[in-house]
C-alpha cells in the first residue's frame, strides 16, 4: 500500500462538477485576465483574512516582491528574514533590489527567532519578512513591537499560512501587508500559478494593482515599473470554489496532525509545536529525527512518501553564498535542515493511513533498538 506525501487528485474528484462549471463560465464569458472572478476572489479572500483589501497576482513570489516595492523598498535597503524558509522569500527581497539579511530560527517553532532580530537591524533596514513556516504563524506581536520601535515595515510571508490564526487574528491581517501563494500544493491551491496580497493600506493596494498591470494607474499611462504579474480568471474561478472549503480542510489537517501527535508521542522524535493562541494549519506536518535519512529511506521502502522542506537553509544556497563558506552562521536552521522530515499530510488523507504511517515509524524505531 502506497501513501503519498500529498494527493491533489482526490480533492479534484470531489469538486469536479463545481470546478468544471466555474471554469466553463470563464470560457463562456471570455474575461480571461483580471476578469470578474478575480475581483470577486479578491473581495472574498480579503473578507476571509479580515483585511480591507486583497490584490490578485500571478504567484506568491510576486506578491511578496510587489509588497516590498509598494512600500518603496529597494536598492540600498535591507530586509530581515528567517534563514530557514523556501528560497522564494529571499528571492522576493533580491528582486525588489534590496538585500536579504538572514536571522536564525527558534528551535521550537522553526519560525524567525524574535530574540535575534534586533542585532540584525542596521540604518539600512526597512522591513521584516517573517514566514508562517509549515502553517504555524511567526510570533507577530513581538515582531510588530520591534518593527514599531525601529520604524520598519512588516510583510508576512503567508504562502504556507492560509487560514492560520495568531491571537485572534488571521494570517494576512498580522502585518502591514502579506503575500500568499496559491501554488497547487498549498492549503488553498490553484491549478496553475497564482498569488495574492492582503493589506489594510489603501495606497499599498492601489500601487500593487498598478504594478501588476504594466505600471498603469490609469489606462495607457505607464507610470510605475511596467511589470506583468496579473492573475488569470480561470485560476481565480477555481480558487473561489475551493475557498468555501478551506476551513473544513484546515479542520481535517488539524485532526490528522493531532492523531500523528498522539501516535508518535512516545517516540524520541520532535513533533511540531502546538502553542496556545496559535492555530497551526499544517500545510506540512514536519517531525525531527536524529536519524532522519535512515527513517526517510525506511519509509520509502515501506511505501510512505516523505520530503524534506528544505534540505538547505537559504543562506547556504549557492545563489546567496557566492562561493563563500557560510556554514555555522545560523546553527539552529542548519541543524534543523539535517533533522526535518515532512510526513503525508493533505485533507483527504484518512485516519487509517495516518495510523499506518505512525506504526511504520514506531515499528522501525523498535527494530532499530
Ligand atoms: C510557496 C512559497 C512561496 C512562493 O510562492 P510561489 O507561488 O511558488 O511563487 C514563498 N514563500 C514560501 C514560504 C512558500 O512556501
Amino acid at each position: 500500500m502506497n501513501i503519498p506525501l500529498i494527493d491533489l487528485t482526490t480533492q479534484y474528484k470531489n469538486l469536479r462538477t463545481e470546478i468544471n462549471a466555474a471554469i466553463q463560465a470563464v470560457l463562456d464569458r471570455g474575461d480571461f485576465i483580471l476578469g470578474q472572478d478575480v475581483t470577486k476572489l479578491e473581495e472574498e479572500f480579503a473578507a476571509y483574512c479580515g483585511t480591507k483589501y486583497a490584490v490578485g497576482l500571478d504567484s506568491g513570489l510576486s506578491a511578496l516582491e510587489l509588497s516590498l516595492r509598494a512600500f518603496d523598498i529597494g536598492s540600498g535597503h535591507e530586509v530581515i528574514l528567517p534563514a530557514h524558509t523556501f528560497t522564494a522569500t529571499a528571492a522576493a527581497i533580491t528582486f525588489s533590489g534590496a538585500t536579504p539579511v538572514f536571522v536564525d530560527v527558534d528551535p521550537e517553532t522553526m519560525t524567525i527567532d524574535v530574540k535575534k532580530i534586533e542585532v540584525a537591524i542596521t540604518p539600512r533596514t526597512k522591513a521584516i519578512l517573517p514566514v508562517h513556516l509549515y502553517g504555524l504563524p511567526a510570533d507577530m506581536h513581538a515582531i510588530s513591537a520591534i518593527a514599531k520601535k525601529h520604524n520598519l515595515v512588516v510583510v508576512e510571508d503567508a504562502c504556507q499560512g492560509h487560514g492560520a490564526y495568531y491571537k485572534g487574528q488571521r494570517a494576512g491581517a498580522l502585518g502591514d501587508a502579506a503575500g500568499f501563494s496559491f501554488y497547487p500544493t498549498k492549503n488553498l491551491g490553484a491549478y496553475g500559478d497564482a498569488g495574492m496580497v492582503t493589506t489594510n493600506d489603501a495606497k499599498v493596494a492601489e500601487t500593487i494593482r498598478a504594478l501588476r498591470n504594466c505600471g498603469q494607474r490609469v489606462k495607457n499611462v505607464h507610470e510605475l515599473a511596467p511589470f506583468n504579474h496579473r492573475l488569470d480568471s480561470i485560476q481565480a474561478a477555481i480558487l473561489r470554489v475551493k475557498l468555501k472549503y478551506l476551513d473544513e480542510w484546515i479542520a481535517s489537517r488539524r485532526r490528522l496532525a493531532s492523531l500523528y501527535n498522539k501516535l508518535l508521542s512516545g517516540s524520541d522524535l520532535v513533533l511540531p509545536a502546538e502553542l496556545p493562541d496559535y492555530q497551526h494549519v499544517y500545510h506540512l506536518y514536519v517531525i525531527r529525527s536524529k536519524n532522519r535519512d535512515a527513517l526517510q529511506s525506511y519509509l520509502k521502502d515501506h511505501g510512505v512518501g516523505t520530503a524534506i522542506h528544505y534540505p538547505t537553509p537559504v543562506h547556504l544556497q549557492p545563489f546567496y553564498t557566492k562561493g563563500e563558506d557560510k556554514h555555522g552562521q545560523f546553527p539552529v536552521a542548519e541543524q534543523a535542515c539535517n533533522e526535518i522530515l515532512s510526513l503525508p499530510m493533505y485533507p483527504e488523507l484518512t485516519e487509517e493511513q495516518v495510523e499506518i504511517v505512525a506504526s511504520e515509524i514506531t515499528g522501525m524505531m523498535v527494530s532499530a533498538v
